[in-house]
């Protein structure tokens, strides 16, 4: 799962998906961080987990906008 990184949308889409099917957004923040699920919300934004795509490892990272 592939969340959208808009947060007026924030859609869960299929893996596959490179554009957000909702809103038309990349879901791939610069083309290398994919968001995972939202785990915190609060007056100064959102916070996601994402996976680093650029890493052999794909080790998880934490977005905050
Ligand atoms: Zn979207």
């Amino acid at each position: 799962m592939s969340l959208c990184l808009n947060p007026d949308c924030l859609a869960v889409n299929p893996e596959t998906h490179r554009f957000c099917h909702k809103c038309g957004q990349k879901l791939w923040l610069k083309g290398r961080y994919q968001a995972l699920k939202l785990i915190g919300q609060g007056g100064f934004g959102k916070t996601l987990l994402a996976v680093d795509l650029d890493k052999p490892s794909r080790l998880h990272c934490v977005i905050k906008q």
